[in-house]
């Protein structure tokens, strides 16, 4: 598979107002096309940030990012955000908050209407069209924000934590329904989590990320997110090699 990122060597800082905050240390990672990739680590350890380089909010002190081999300087219709927060805008309704990155890009009326219905129809969300935004629940504001990510279509889609405010069984189906879209549109994702399971049950790759002088420490290859693609139902939580990883990851961030 061809790699879409690549992130050479890079480093972070803060500068605060009476010292140098060091947050990414030396970070080197591809992102190939059609990977799943999570980011795991605590609280605090700089996932946000690293996120944040990757979308063109953040310049590193040093080394660089490359999306196809082009430098990245600053944020651009190539890489989609979603935030744990959707960001929508409340007085539009749900088809024009979809809308708004296709129009930007000068689609025809028809294209938009297209574009609207096919990624409004991957979220579940056809029905809601003319519903403001402000009337939603949470995991429809999230869907919203998703349909409006994908509507963009971009090479990669950065979320940073996309499930982290929903309640439990709001957030198990919207996992379900993110790995269905990853699948059905072939997307590249990098997505941002402190939750293991989450990042074991999505990923194709995890890397473990923790506070201090080496930022990503561990690099995993898995593939439940295909087992359970096929079988929803399948318990590979309570697979063997499932809670060898788990067991590894957690005894790495608590060192
Ligand atoms: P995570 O997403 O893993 O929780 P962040 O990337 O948000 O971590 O933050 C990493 C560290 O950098 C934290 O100590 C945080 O307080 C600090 N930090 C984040 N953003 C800023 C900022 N804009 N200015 C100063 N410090 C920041
Ligand atoms: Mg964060």
């Amino acid at each position: 598979m061809k790699t879409l990122l690549k992130i050479n060597n890079i480093s972070i800082d803060y500068d605060l107002e009476d010292y140098t905050l060091p947050v990414i240390n030396n970070v080197s990672l591809e992102v190939k096309e059609n990977e799943f990739v999570c980011i795991l680590g605590p609280s605090g350890c700089g996932k946000s940030t690293l996120l944040k380089a990757i979308a063109g909010f953040i310049k590193p002190i040093k080394g660089n990012i490359l999306l196809n081999d082009q430098e990245i300087i600053g944020p651009d219709r190539s890489r989609g955000v979603v935030f744990q927060e959707p960001n929508l805008l409340p007085w539009y309704n749900v088809k024009q908050n979809v809308s708004l990155g296709p129009k930007l890009a000068n689609k025809t009326q028809k294209e938009i209407e297209s574009i609207v219905d096919k990624y409004l129809g991957q979220v579940e969300l056809l029905d809601y069209k003319k519903e403001k935004v402000f009337e939603l629940s949470g995991g429809q504001k999230q869907r919203v924000a998703i349909a409006r990510t994908l509507a963009n279509n971009p090479e990669v889609i950065l979320m940073d934590e996309p499930f982290g405010a929903l309640d439990s069984f709001t957030r198990k189906k919207m996992q379900t329904m993110i790995r269905n879209l990853w699948k059905k549109n072939n997307s590249t994702i990098f997505f941002v989590t402190h939750d293991i399971d989450e990042a074991l049950l999505l990923g194709t790759k995890i890397y473990v990320m923790r506070s201090g002088k080496k930022s990503i420490v561990k690099a995993y290859d898995i593939n439940y997110t295909s087992v359970l693609l096929k079988n929803p139902k399948e318990k590979v939580v309570e697979e063997d090699s499932f809670i060898k990883i788990k067991e590894e990851i957690l005894d790495l961030l608590e060192e």
